[in-house]
């Protein structure tokens, strides 16, 4: 059989992996921060009945800058944003690799504050982009003076921010992005793939695009809206940001059923959107109680916990395993990451973990 190392494959390449959390077939998946529900009945018609049209004129390509739905996320977002300063992509991984071939690339570099989203670097790796792994503070802090030293120690021409923080939860003062911002020598990525589950009085940086063409905002349809399948993430910036990707991306990326699904997705949003405070309730409740039993827990404004497990996180992780609940080993030593889901889901985690001690 020809291996990889037989083909004459990029060296940076050479010896890795694909990435990817397990896709295991168990009664709880809690592993990959998805929105538990499935979609409510009447926005499966929906969006049946919105595929159904699209399909006599599959044979045509679809609109190549996907107007329509662009227009629809500008409405949603709000903040007087319009159709040219929004731009979407099948997920905000697919946007976030569009902002490293417009913005990053070989000869160039981008940073991030890690523990922060795991594919940040990947990205970085497979657009050529230099990878520059900056520290968080304590409890996995960040500071508007610990990153703004950052930043001016490496120059980096893109920064990532995660706010709310995968795999920590919790959002980032409004005071970090405008420092970063102000000391960042290129563009400054927001990564806001779970603002939907922030507490309340969290501010997205949303409100601070205006006269900040350096700033973007990445969202996502994947968490809150339940439609992870679907795939549909989304920028927000200065209309020059959307034109920027529009250099470097795959004419026809986003098809028409993708649009089409999406679209009515939209339109539905008071339904798919109706299952957040549940969620944001049991996420309560999962900090809550382990924080009763004694165990380090992050604040989060996420839909997911992350959690000392009082030992080593693989150990416990198999142990949450053989009782039926894949959680997330994002290989933190001694913390584990759990996913919000239904309340007979967080019955399950935390009963599970009642036997780890
Ligand atoms: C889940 C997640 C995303 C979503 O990626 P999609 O490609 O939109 O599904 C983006 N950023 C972070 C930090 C995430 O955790």
């Amino acid at each position: 059989m020809t291996g990889l190392e037989d083909l004459p494959i990029r060296d940076d390449l050479r010896g890795l992996t694909p990435y990817g959390a397990p896709q295991l077939d168990v009664p709880v998946r809690l592993n990959t921060n998805e929105n538990s529900y499935p979609l409510p009945e009447p926005v499966v018609e929906a969006i049946g009945k919105a595929l159904a049209a699209e399909l006599r004129d599959l044979n045509r390509y679809p609109d190549r800058d996907a107007v329509a739905l662009r227009a629809d996320l500008a409405g949603y977002l709000g903040h007087g944003l319009t159709v040219e300063q929004v731009w979407a992509a099948n997920g905000s991984n697919e946007i976030q690799q569009q902002l490293l071939q417009a913005f990053g690339g070989p000869g160039r570099s981008a940073l991030g504050f890690v523990p922060a989203y795991s594919m940040h670097p990947l990205l970085a790796l497979g657009t050529g982009t230099r990878w520059v792994p900056a520290r968080r503070g304590v409890d996995f802090g960040l500071t508007a003076d610990e990153a703004v030293a950052q930043v001016r120690e490496h120059r980096p021409d893109v920064v990532f921010l995660c706010s709310p923080n995968n795999p920590t939860g919790t959002a980032l003062d409004p005071t970090v992005v405008a420092a970063v911002l102000d000391a960042a020598p290129g563009m400054v990525v927001v990564d806001e793939a779970y603002a939907e589950f922030a507490r309340p009085g969290t501010v997205s940086a949303l409100a601070v695009l205006p006269g900040h063409p350096r700033l973007v905002v990445t969202r996502t349809m994947s968490k809150a809206f339940g439609f992870a399948g679907g795939r549909l993430g989304y920028l927000a910036a200065d209309a020059a940001v959307v034109r920027a990707v529009q250099l470097v991306r795959l004419p026809y990326h986003l098809s028409a059923l993708t649009q089409a699904a999406a679209r009515a997705a939209l339109a539905h949003r008071d339904a798919l959107l109706g299952t957040v405070s549940a969620i944001m309730g049991e996420r309560d409740r999962i900090v809550a109680t382990l924080r009763a039993r004694g165990l380090r827990v992050a604040d989060s404004d996420a839909n997911f916990v992350l959690f000392e497990t009082g030992g080593d996180q693989a150990t416990a992780w198999r142990a949450l395993l053989d009782q039926g609940v894949l959680v997330r080993d994002v290989g933190l030593p001694g913390w584990l990451r759990v996913t919000a889901g239904t309340p007979a889901e967080t019955d399950a985690f935390l009963a599970a973990m009642e036997t780890l001690r």
